[in-house]
């Protein structure tokens, strides 16, 4: 819904839930709105029922912060593992997420509890945008159309030991995580002969996929992203 001077917002049965059932707020509280477009706005409580409820924006409290053209490129793990990967992509500030089934990949995920999960993150940590979490899509299919100008930091298991490098090239970016199993030879194959596939190490022990993807994320945060 558009956030802006006296725009009413309705809030659904959740949200409604949560404010004035779990926080019990009341008529009048105040509430930041953020919608991934217009900023935080403060947003004053003016009905408050037990499954709706609207607020009305008075001011804005903050612009829209975008965060850097970085996408996120996981095979699913075990659920708990999953959800960690989402929630901390949106807090280390990846701008899309994108689950992909890989050679190894086994486990199946639910998107829509994936994007209930990122939503949640960016009210935790305060921030404007919520990365779209896409369906599940085949690596294969998605490295066929990949548009060669968004290079792809491959954590590449396989080099173990070695120095990080990444090169420091600035535009679009995405990270690529794999499953428990790793790559597979074929796709290991595949990955290394597209050009704009900077294969990279994490360091000399081998890493959880979750834990791969954080270190992955601020790899790249602090040479090329928004910590710099
Ligand atoms: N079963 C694989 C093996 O033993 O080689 C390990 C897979 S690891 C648990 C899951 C993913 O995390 C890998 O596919 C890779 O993307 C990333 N990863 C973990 N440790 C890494 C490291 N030291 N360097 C680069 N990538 C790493």
């Amino acid at each position: 819904q558009p956030l802006g001077v006296g725009q009413a917002v309705a809030l659904g049965p959740d949200q409604s839930h949560y404010l004035f059932s779990v926080m019990r707020l009341g008529l009048n509280a105040e509430v930041a709105l953020f919608n991934g477009r217009d900023g935080e706005w403060r947003g004053v409580i003016e009905q408050a029922l037990k499954r709706c409820g609207i607020a009305r924006c008075t001011d804005q409290t903050r612009p829209q912060i975008v965060p850097p053209d970085l996408w996120l490129l996981f095979a699913p793990i075990k659920k708990a593992r999953t959800d960690f990967i989402v929630e901390k992509a949106v807090e280390m500030g990846a701008a899309r997420i994108l689950p992909v089934q890989t050679r190894f990949t086994n486990e199946r995920i639910r998107e829509d509890k994936l994007r209930a999960h990122a939503v949640e993150a960016a009210e935790q940590c305060e921030a404007t945008y919520v990365p779209p979490v896409e369906d599940l899509i085949p690596l294969d299919k998605l490295l066929a159309t990949w548009n060669p100008t968004r290079r792809i930091l491959w954590a590449d298991e396989g080099l173990q030991g070695r120095a990080a490098l990444l090169q420091a090239a600035p535009g679009p970016w995405a990270i690529l995580i794999g499953p428990e199993g790793g790559f597979s030879p074929e796709e290991r194959t595949k990955l290394r002969a597209l050009p704009c596939v900077n294969p990279i190490s994490l360091g000399p022990r081998i890493l959880r996929a979750d834990t791969a993807a954080v270190a992955a994320l601020t790899l790249w945060q602090t040479t090329l992203g928004d910590w710099v």
